[in-house]
């Protein structure tokens, strides 16, 4: 039945866009439910555009996949979700500002407790908001820290607060570092004695939370009620171990060829004439820059595209709008071809592993970063 949704089959027409393959999110999708526990539902982080993806595009089809829970970073963003009638529970995970506490109830958002004293400032507010309390087990960003249980029983006592979850965060990453592992474990053991702690002052919080994408390859094995995963959801995972090998890239990026052009040896291409043509060449400009989200860092050669199943480096420096590679040994290259940045193109691809190690990060941040100018396709 899925599978009629899919038919349509679409690219960019425009001058830069990324393709997302929905079935590829359903996979994705399909290898987090089969790791965790019947009991545990995906409550999916699709802060920052669905991690550039798009947010209201990506939790539109995640909706449709059955998934009834969203994490966000901020207000603003949960209420851009309700705007485009994302259904289900929207967990706001960071800070809100009292001005926009009014949000939170006309939107139907759960807010994050930050700390005991956050927690006044929402009661303060004297109308019921729904909350989750965060407990900070090692993170040292948000939440209240696990030693101090007394202050999340003052927060449980507060009586406009729905306490409607609790949760913490892990700092390790995914390096199977014995260290790591540890570290993780203790971050589980403070977050269990909360639990116990409070369940014996007689309190009953429905839903609690630890796992994101590396506590669920990681730790499979935890029993919670959620489990916020980002990365992995979207397949830019960088871990091979196991099962998140078979997680693949929901997201490519694509932009168009908007010049082709002869530049003599000795002539410089763009600014700074930060590029001199050492023979005579062919230059591919692309309706593509650093607004979009590609590193200026990608300039003289650093980032590369495919045309034609071909590897061009790029030339010159990453401009705002445009970029410029070169394309002197592909056959054929012509005004309105695709250059692909991310993803693949004939026998070739770039991986967003790829993409990030040139830019000297990590797949995150990349992803983030990419442009709201860009158009959101879904093939
Ligand atoms: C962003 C975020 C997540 C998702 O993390 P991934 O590593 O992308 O799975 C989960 N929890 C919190 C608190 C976050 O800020």
């Amino acid at each position: 039945m899925w599978r009629n949704h899919y038919q349509k089959k679409a690219t960019g027409t425009g001058r830069a866009w990324i393709e997302l393959d929905m079935v590829r999110l359903l996979h994705n999708v399909g290898i987090l439910r089969s790791i965790l526990p019947g009991t545990c539902q995906l409550m999916p982080a699709v802060k920052a555009n669905a991690y550039g993806h798009g947010a209201a595009v990506i939790s539109r089809e995640l909706n449709r996949l059955g998934v009834s829970a969203f994490c966000v970073a901020s207000a603003v963003e949960g209420v851009e979700l309700r705007k485009k009638k994302i259904k289900g529970e929207i967990l706001v995970l960071g800070y809100t500002d009292p001005e926009q506490f009014h949000l939170l109830r006309r939107y139907r958002l759960m807010q994050t407790v930050i700390d005991y004293g956050y927690a006044k400032k929402l009661n303060a507010l004297g109308k019921r908001i729904t909350v989750h309390i965060k407990v900070d087990t090692g993170m040292r960003r948000l939440g209240e820290p696990a030693e101090s249980v007394e202050n999340i029983l003052k927060i449980l006592k507060c009586e406009n607060l729905v306490i409607a979850g609790i949760y913490s965060h892990f700092s390790a990453q995914d390096s199977g570092d014995p260290v790591d592992c540890a570290i993780t474990q203790s971050q589980i053991d403070g977050f269990n004695n909360v639990l116990s702690r409070i369940r014996e002052e007689g309190f009953d919080i429905p839903k609690a939370h630890i796992q994101n994408s590396y506590g669920v390859f990681a730790r499979p094995d935890l029993t919670f009620d959620y489990a916020r995963v980002g990365i992995a959801l979207y397949g830019a995972y960088q871990s091979s171990r196991g099962e998140a090998g078979a997680l693949l890239p929901v997201l490519s990026l694509k932009a168009r060829v908007s010049a082709v052009k002869a530049v003599r040896a000795g002539e410089t291409v763009g600014y700074g004439r930060a590029f001199a043509a050492g023979r005579d060449m062919k230059i591919a400009v692309l309706s593509i820059g650093y607004a979009d989200g590609i590193p200026r860092a990608f300039s003289c050669g650093v980032g590369r595209v495919l045309i034609n199943g071909k590897p061009a480096p790029i030339v010159g420096c990453v401009c705002m709008d445009q970029t410029t590679v070169d394309v002197t040994d592909i056959d054929g290259v012509m005004q309105g071809d695709v250059a692909v940045f991310i993803g693949r193109d004939g026998g070739a691809e770039i991986s967003i592993m790829d993409f990030a190690e040139a830019a000297g990060t990590i797949p995150n941040e990349v992803l983030s970063r990419l442009g709201g100018r860009l158009e959101r396709c879904v093939i």
